[in-house]
């Protein structure tokens, strides 16, 4: 991960750094830091920072690094929970493999060498709004746990994920824990982009079966990754041709559909509709 040198060489301000060694500290920081102006903010792999930061899109007078706070860094087995520190790098946990559903969506967010700094955390809060990282979480129910100035505290993805996750001020994300269930689904995952072999995604698609339930979450379709109850009703219509769930499905997405230089709405659309087919075909059996 990057320290605070490299973030000099390329921003056009200049702040101050903490590592705290602790939650309570790092919690303690945000609230001291804010109460002087500082405007802190927490911070993982750094690299949104550089990326906003240098287009004056992202600015502030205090980071907290979060990378030395032990439950941050963990990827640990307890019980049936699989628990995944927020700090750990999108390489880290490609290499572990803890989550093969997981794995198979991060290992398509950006480039090697940015995946060796982008963490879970920083994917899942990030202002960058494809947040892909965050698809298998939404399908598997998975909880999060938050560590704030009332203490740590679990809740439901689904809850507090909407559109983006609704931290309140001077909160952070320190673990994902989910059902070794959700981990042993099967799943189907796939990313296309307009152009490149890396890059943002015109359509990410992942999905899971529980039993003779499909969940679907996807990103790159609307200004925000979303799994959606309404969509996922009318893939589940498994008397009907999978053509006809899916379209039906498609009339139930939510709004907006991007317009953008990755690619026109209908041209989503399209891409979208051919790869729910192929979900539908791949799962159709699995889990049966
Ligand atoms: C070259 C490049 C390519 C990219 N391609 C993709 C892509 O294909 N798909 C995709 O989804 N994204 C992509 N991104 C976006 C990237 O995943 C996000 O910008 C992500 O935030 C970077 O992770 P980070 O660990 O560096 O975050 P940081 O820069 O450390 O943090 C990002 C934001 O999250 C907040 N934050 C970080 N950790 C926590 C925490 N634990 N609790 C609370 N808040 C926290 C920070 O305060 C900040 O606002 C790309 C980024 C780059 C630089």
């Amino acid at each position: 991960m990057a320290g605070k040198e490299d973030f000099q060489i390329v921003l056009p301000f200049d702040f101050d750094y903490y590592l705290p060694k602790n939650l309570k500290e790092a919690v303690e920081l945000y609230r001291y830091l804010d109460q002087q102006g500082k405007q802190p903010m927490f911070f993982s792999g750094g690299t949104e920072l550089i990326t906003l930061g240098r287009i004056d899109l992202a600015y502030t007078e205090a980071v907290i690094d979060i990378k030395e706070i032990a439950e941050c860094q963990m990827i640990q087995f307890s019980d049936h929970q699989l628990l995944i520190g927020s700090a750990v790098t999108l390489t880290q946990l490609e290499e572990a493999n803890p989550f093969p559903l997981l794995t198979s969506v991060s290992s398509e967010v950006a480039d090697h060498t940015a995946r060796g700094k982008i963490t879970l955390g920083g994917n899942i809060c990030a202002q960058i709004f494809y947040r892909e990282a965050v698809l298998p979480f939404l399908l598997a129910d998975s909880e999060l746990i938050i560590a704030g100035p009332e203490g740590l505290k679990t809740i439901q993805i689904n809850e507090i994920f909407q559109e983006q996750l609704r931290l309140k001020k001077g909160e952070l994300l320190v673990q994902t824990s989910t059902d070794k269930r959700f981990i042993e689904a099967p799943f189907y995952a796939v990313k296309r982009r307009q152009q490149w072999d890396t890059g943002y995604p015109l359509i990410t698609l992942a999905a899971l079966k529980m039993g003779q339930e499909l969940r679907v979450a996807i990103s790159g379709l609307c200004p925000f990754p979303f799994r959606s109850p309404e969509v996922e009703t009318y893939l589940n219509r498994w008397g009907q041709a999978a053509e006809t769930r899916v379209d039906n499905a498609l009339s139930a997405l939510p709004k907006p559909i991007l317009e953008d230089v990755e690619g026109s709405a209908d041209y989503r659309l399209f891409v979208l509709r051919h790869l729910l087919v192929d979900a539908l075909s791949a799962l159709e059996r699995a889990g049966a």
